[in-house]
């Protein structure tokens, strides 16, 4: 069997990431990087939505044992932690990091840095949790580190809050997609994240996500190469909408798809000030959620 080579590597030696890089600077002069559309000047410092101009956060990087068993493996998936975030959910179980900033001022290169501590560490993958604001710098590493023998497969764990085109800038990079599916009717998007088009925006992401890379590929050890997992979080009263993004992941992307329905809500952050989101989920709510997903074929993490 060919010997795993990540996307990102053979992008370096083809010459695309060099181009993907000055594509994705480019976007961050009127900052059109994620559907926030802000069109503020990054590179001069100014900052919009995601609160980050020139200056990337990292809050943290370290071994994760909590991520799907195909990304811990024996050694844990390899994940690296943004600060700030472009969705922004009211209800974030990370708000000291995705809202409230808590994370240490890093260069392109310190994150390479990380990335090869990671691999040093025997992490099976590199897993880039809430990448979409910072991009452009991502890719720079990737270029640095890569260099230095970074192998492992790469993650893009995002909200799915990202758009198409610089999705585009990430196929032939990235080589595991894992994005959430929040919620499918608009008006919990607009109370909770200030996102109304959330539903439009992540079935678009989605699709783009998986005409990339497809459905979910282990290698014979276990571990994933390659293909989208979804996450979908079980909300209190349905506010997901869980049926709808399930029928629409079956007869929209894919009948193979592996999805991870995660039962961890609770309230935090602001949750409380909204009533549908003052309780956890209840038993019965989780176990629905895990019987739709079930019934439409698609196949559960467990
Ligand atoms: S990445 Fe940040 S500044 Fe750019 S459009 Fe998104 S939220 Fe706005």
């Amino acid at each position: 069997m060919n010997p795993f080579v990540p996307n990102y590597v053979k992008a370096r030696k083809d010459g695309s990431l060099a181009i993907k890089i000055a594509r994705a600077k480019e976007l961050l002069k009127e900052c059109t990087l994620c559907p926030r559309q802000c069109r503020v000047n990054r590179l001069k410092g100014e900052t919009g939505v995601c609160n980050t101009g020139t200056k990337v956060l990292v809050s943290s990087f370290s071994p994760h044992f909590g991520e799907e068993p195909f990304f811990v493996g024996t050694h844990g998936s390899g994940t690296l932690f943004f600060t700030f975030c472009n969705l922004g959910c009211l209800f974030c179980q990370n708000y000291e990091i995705s809202h409230k900033g808590e994370g240490r001022e890093t260069e392109p290169d310190g994150i390479a840095a990380m990335m090869l501590a990671l691999q040093r560490a025997g992490c099976h993958n590199i897993n880039l949790v809430t990448p979409t604001h910072v991009i452009p710098w991502i890719l720079e590493a990737l270029d640095i580190a890569a260099a230095k023998g970074l192998s492992l497969p790469l993650i893009y764990n995002s909200s799915g809050y990202d758009s198409v085109e610089t999705l585009k800038l990430l196929d032939g990079v990235v080589d595991i997609y894992l994005p959430d599916f929040k919620f499918w009717e608009s008006d919990p998007a607009r109370r909770f994240c200030n996102a109304p088009d959330y539903p439009e925006i992540a079935k678009l992401a989605i699709k783009e996500m998986h005409s990339q890379v497809g459905d979910l590929k282990v290698s014979e050890s276990g571990t994933a190469t390659a293909g989208v997992v979804l996450r979908h979080l079980v909300m209190p009263f349905d506010l997901a909408g869980t049926e709808k993004v399930m029928a629409f992941i079956r007869d929209h992307l894919s009948p193979n798809m592996v999805v991870n329905i995660m039962s961890q809500y609770r309230p935090c952050f602001c949750a409380r000030k909204f009533p549908e989101l003052s309780r956890g989920i209840t038993t019965e709510e989780f176990r629905n959620a895990v019987k739709i997903t079930r019934d439409m074929g698609l196949t559960l993490v467990t």
